[in-house]
């Protein structure tokens, strides 16, 4: 509705501005035109002097003839440039209603993205935030409250206000890096990220036995550092929380040409050939990882590793099979300034 409104002002301020260009034009035309029409009928007049009491003069019937023809001549083109007008009036209210309608549209398209994104933080946040409530009530209300009871309790809403948190955490990673915030890039060796994601995600892989299997070219790219350490250990992360136990994550890391290609592949659950193409949306968890209770997540990783990517003018992109692995694959500019 707003939009409707601003898209109708935006409208009036362009066809105001065409109307004012073509005003001015067509009064300088129509001076240009008019001055034409006199010097030709003054010297068409020339030809019809007759002598009066000495004096060469136009027979005032001729005269008059000129003067009516002038008039006429006048209004015709006054009436043509008027209707040019009304014309461009027309036109430019069609075109600037759609030029309107063009240049609002990311602004729109940005404001329901941010809306959404508004109600699902809020959807996720009110879920733990429900849980806790309950079992706090709960536990109050026990009239034989035992320690053993106020524990579980305690370790429960322990459990609620870590998922808050971990939220608050990717809410506040994807606002850094979504605003561009990346004013420190500069020359780095970009294996030092991947074996520092490595190791932040050394624990959770452990304990699953997953093998890392790693190769790493060493190669030095103009990157925020904090940056591509948070995206490889997004993916890594990933990686080990979508595989079954036992399994190996293959890391690969080279230069190609003037990119960096980071490469991280499973062997896990995988993602269904539909779910694809949604995986880099924010909040969005496939199917597969939501009915996996076990599996921990907000949907907000990939669209953190996706900003950062295109922060760096690089791209992300993923390929699965369902049952048999996935292969994320990062490609980064040597330099992205
Ligand atoms: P989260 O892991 O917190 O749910 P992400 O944004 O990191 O959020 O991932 C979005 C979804 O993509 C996940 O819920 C999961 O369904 C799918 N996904 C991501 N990485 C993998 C992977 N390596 N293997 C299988 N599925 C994956």
């Amino acid at each position: 509705m707003i939009f409707q409104s601003v898209r109708i002002k935006l409208t009036i301020w362009y066809v105001i501005i065409t109307l004012v260009v073509s005003g001015f034009f067509s009064a300088l035309l129509y001076r240009g035109i008019i001055g034409e029409i006199q010097t030709g009928i003054s010297r068409a007049e020339n030809r019809f002097l007759v002598m009066r009491n000495g004096n060469l003069i136009v027979s005032p019937d001729i005269h008059q003839q000129f003067v009516e023809d002038f008039q006429l001549a006048r209004k015709r083109v006054l009436v043509a440039l008027l209707s040019t007008n009304g014309l461009i009036l027309v036109l430019a209210s069609g075109a600037g209603y759609f030029l309107a309608g063009k240049t609002l549209q990311p602004i729109e398209e940005a404001m329901e993205d941010q809306k959404r994104f508004v109600a699902d933080a809020s959807h996720e946040l009110k879920t733990p935030l429900t849980t806790l409530r309950t079992e706090i009530e709960v536990t109050l209300r026990d009239k034989h409250l035992t320690k053993s009871t106020v524990v579980k309790t305690l370790k429960s809403n322990l459990e609620e206000l870590t998922r808050i948190q971990s939220l608050a955490n990717y809410l506040l990673t994807l606002n850094k890096f979504e605003r561009n915030d990346m004013s420190t890039k500069r020359k780095y060796d970009v294996t030092k990220c991947v074996k520092e994601a490595l190791k932040r995600v050394d624990k959770n892989a452990k304990e699953k036995t997953i093998v890392f299997s790693v190769n790493l070219e060493k190669v030095e790219a103009i990157i925020n550092a904090d940056a591509i350490t948070e995206l490889a250990t997004i993916l890594l992360d990933n990686a080990v929380k979508y595989s079954d136990e036992n399994t190996e994550v293959k890391i690969t890391l080279k230069k190609q040409g003037d990119n960096v290609i980071l490469r991280v592949q499973d062997h896990g659950i995988g993602i269904k050939r539909t779910e694809l193409p949604y995986i880099f949306n924010r909040f969005y968890r496939a199917d597969s990882s939501r009915s996996k209770g076990t599996v921990n997540g907000f949907g907000l990783g990939l669209s953190i590793a996706k900003s950062i990517a295109d922060a760096h003018a690089g791209t992300i992109s993923a390929e699965s099979e369902t049952l048999k692995g996935s292969t994320f694959t990062v490609i980064l500019p040597l330099s992205s300034q």
